[in-house]
Parts: C-alpha cells; structure tokens; sequence
C-alpha cells in the first residue's frame, strides 16, 4: 500500500448510517475483470455518472466501486442540506443570468432526486424546510447581504429576520439577523444515498468495500489496481472527490478539508420546548468557519462545524469544540452530549470552483464538491458523462468555477495555516 492512502479511511463511524438498519453491502472485487467503463467512487457524482452512463450506453459494460459501503462513506456523512439553488459563497448578484441558469440546473437536478428517492420505496427523512442563514457579527451581516442581493435580483423568495424573529423559531439568541429561503430540502443523508444506489440499473457491477488504489494509462484505456483485483476499462470516471488528487489528477487543485458533526439523542420535550417554534430546521453559517446546526424531525440537535488540513482530527478536540460551539448557541439547555460524532472529507479547492472535464484521454473526472455537492456533484456527473458521449452541455467551468491552481506542498499547508488563523480570527464571533 502506498504511504499515503488513496481513499478516506475515518476512525469514526458516520452517525446518520448509525441511525439506520443495518445494511447488507455487495462484496468488495476479489479477482480481475474488464468493463467498458469504470467509475470511482459511489456517492453523489458517482451513482449519478453511472446511471446515466448506463442510459446513454445501455449495452456498455459499467463497474462502479467504492472504498467504503453505501451510507457509511463520505456521501453519507454531510449535514443534509440538498440546495436547490446557490451556496452563499457561490452566489453573486452581478452575474446574475448565470446564477440563475445554474439555479435552474440544480432544481431540476433535485426534482430529478426527489422523484428518484420516491420510485426507490425507501423510507428517507427528506423535507422541504427551507433553510435559515444567520450571522452573529459585522463579518457575517456582510456576507448576509450579498446573500441578499443575490436573492433578490434572481428574483427568489425570501424573509429576513431580526434576532427576535429568529429566537422565536430556533430558541438562540446566538444571531444578530437572518434571512431565510425556503429552497432547500434537508435529508437523512445516509438514507437518501442509500435510497439513489438502490436504483442503480442490475447491468452496473457494484464493489463496496473496493479501494482505487493506482491507476494506469495503458494502450485503448487503463488499469486500476483495487486490493484484491485488477479492473481493466476503456474509460475511467474519477467521481472520488479529494481523493482523486491521491490518484494523480487535480493535486495541484484539490485539497481533502476535514469537518466533524455531532448529533444529540432525541431530546426531551421540556428541552425542544426551548427551541423556538420550527419544529425541523436548518441553519447555515454566513461565514465559511462558522457552524450549521440543524434540529431533525425526529427531535435531535445536530452541529457541523471545524476543519482540518488532509486528516482527521482527534475525537476530544472533535467533541469539546462541537460542544462548546452548541452551547454558545443554546446556553438556556443543560449540557448535551452527542449520541453520534463524525467527520468526513471535503474536496475543497481554492476558487470554489470544480475539477471537472476530460483530462487524458478517456479519462474523466468530477471532484471538487466544496462542502455543497449533493445536488451539484449530481448535476456535474450527469453533465460529465453527457459531454463523455459527445453531447451538447452547458459550459460547467464557466457556469461552476474551475479549480484554480495551489503551491506543493510544504507550502501549501502553510498557506492554508496562515489563511485559516486570520479567517478564524476575523470570523470569531461567527465560529
Ligand atoms: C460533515 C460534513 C457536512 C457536509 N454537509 C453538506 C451539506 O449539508 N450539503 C452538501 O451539499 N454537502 C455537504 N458536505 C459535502 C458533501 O459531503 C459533499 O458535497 C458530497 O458528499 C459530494 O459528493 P461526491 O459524490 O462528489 O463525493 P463524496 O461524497 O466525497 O463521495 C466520494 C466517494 O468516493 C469514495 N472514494 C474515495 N476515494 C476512493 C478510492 N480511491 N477508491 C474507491 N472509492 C473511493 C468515497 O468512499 C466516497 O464514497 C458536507 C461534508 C461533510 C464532511
């Protein structure tokens, strides 16, 4: 094995997986095959890429493999807001028929999973709430009116609220002001990735539990060694998100970003009667090291919050900071310990923009996703496969960012070193 791991290998187990039945994977590859096309990593992009490869090319044969099992990796570990259309880093006013072409890829993107979800017959705790985007200072109230802006001129609808207002339906007193949007559906991430791989036409080979350890260029296509087996393809989708810099493509561009989620126990009725009158909600920080909270329908807190550069933080750092950024929030609650913590990998890039496109022959890639890349990275493995086949597409690099250039490392993680103390500084009261 090469020193460093080419797939995400967390000591923590994902809590939304941990809240679901115990699943059965399909075995991981244990000898040698040869496919038509052979897609890395099953998550969002991935399945998406596979199941439109397969609609494209019905008669081509696809292997799909994951390092880890469906529900438990990566895919399964965010916060579970589905964004119909921009994240606040990605919104801008000034371009705002662009904004608006990609608002409307990425709800018809969302339709596309609701409907998907629906025909799976898995039970999958997905709502449309809406989402709240708050901030506690001048940082965040800036950011917020860009935000705003954006909103408006895309002509969206929206509500802004003062502290009070905000008190009432989520019980912190934490913000000063907050808007919010009601297009976004919040989901049990672990359910609803599970739900989408269930589709998955019978003609895909599926490998869980199957690393990407190397890949090689060979004559009509190239080789991917997993653990136990060769896998032999005449095209190659790289949809592994951070991870594909591990394998050679965009490590110039790509960063794995470490961030952690605590989840309560369902809570007692006298502590949700503190919490305002939404009875599910959804919060998203308007600055980028500030905190996502949510307060599931089944009556639990979740907080999203802290990064790491390139690997997973200790479990007592993890804890203490995701508790202490809970409690800043909700001090009225007795103190609350999580029933759940995780972390997982953000394939983070400078700009925000993606690693996406051919990038050698028969190779193609989607990775990128920057902490909001269910709905996108389906849309962008969609959008791949589709320019794989020759197809008209909108222009993803123009429309999404492309991923602009960062210095090798050692120079690289002292420039993320030095960033992230002047952000986590000038962001201190968002944190
Ligand atoms: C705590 C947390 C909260 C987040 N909250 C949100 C949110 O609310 N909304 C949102 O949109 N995004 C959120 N994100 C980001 C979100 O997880 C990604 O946007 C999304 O999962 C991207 O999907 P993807 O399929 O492109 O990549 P991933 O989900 O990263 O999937 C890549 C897959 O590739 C597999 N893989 C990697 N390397 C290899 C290899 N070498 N061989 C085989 N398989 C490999 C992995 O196991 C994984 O299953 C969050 C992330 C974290 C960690």
């Amino acid at each position: 094995m090469p020193d460093q791991k080419t797939f995400p290998d967390y000591k923590l187990k994902s809590g939304w997986n941990a809240l679901l039945p115990a699943r059965a994977a399909r075995p991981a590859l244990e000898k040698d095959i040869s496919v038509d096309v052979l897609i890395i990593g099953a998550g969002w992009t991935g399945i998406s890429a596979a199941k439109r490869w397969h609609s494209l090319s019905p008669e081509a044969g696809i292997a799909l493999i994951d390092a880890s099992e469906i529900g438990e990796g990566n895919p399964g570990r965010n916060s579970g807001f589905l964004l119909q259309i921009a994240l606040g880093e990605d919104a801008n006013p000034d371009q705002i028929d662009k904004m608006n072409l990609c608002n409307s890829l990425t709800a018809s993107t969302m339709a596309e999973i609701l409907a998907e979800i629906d025909a799976s017959g898995h039970e999958v705790d997905i709502t449309k709430t809406g989402t709240y985007r708050a901030a506690a200072s001048e940082i965040g109230l800036k950011s917020l009116q860009n935000y705003r802006a954006f909103l408006e001129a895309a002509d969206l609808e929206y509500e802004s609220l003062d502290a009070t207002a905000l008190r009432s339906r989520i019980g912190s007193d934490f913000y000063q002001e907050g808007l919010y949007s009601p297009d976004c559906y919040l989901a049990q991430p672990a359910a609803a990735i599970r739900a989408l791989a269930s589709l998955l036409p019978e003609s895909v080979q599926l490998f869980e539990n199957t690393a990407a350890l190397k890949l090689t260029q060979q004559s009509g296509g190239w080789q991917v060694q997993t653990p136990n087996g060769v896998i032999t393809a005449r095209k190659l989708v790289l949809a592994n998100n951070a991870f594909s810099k591990e394998l050679g493509i965009g490590r110039s561009r790509l960063v794995a970003m470490h961030t952690y989620a605590g989840l309560t126990p369902v809570l007692k009725k006298s502590v949700l009667d503190e919490l305002g009158s939404d009875e599910t909600w959804g919060l998203l920080p308007t600055h980028r090291l500030g905190s996502t909270l949510r307060r599931t329908t089944d009556g639990r807190l979740m907080v999203r919050s802290m990064h790491s550069y390139e690997r997973e933080a200790h479990r007592e750092k993890i804890i203490g900071g995701l508790q202490h950024r809970l409690k800043k929030r909700f001090p009225q609650l007795p103190s609350l310990d999580f029933e759940h913590y995780w972390g997982g990998a953000v394939g983070f890039t400078f700009n925000g923009g993606a690693v996406w496109g051919e990038f050698e022959p028969g190779l193609y890639v989607s990775a990128g996703c920057n902490g909001g890349g269910t709905v996108k990275g389906t849309l962008l493995g969609k959008l791949l496969v589709e320019a794989a086949h020759g197809m008209k597409v909108p222009n993803v690099p123009k429309l999404f960012g492309r991923a602009s250039w960062m210095p090798p490392e050692p120079y690289r993680k002292v420039g993320y070193k030095i960033a992230a103390s002047v952000e986590s500084h000038l962001g201190r009261h968002e944190l």
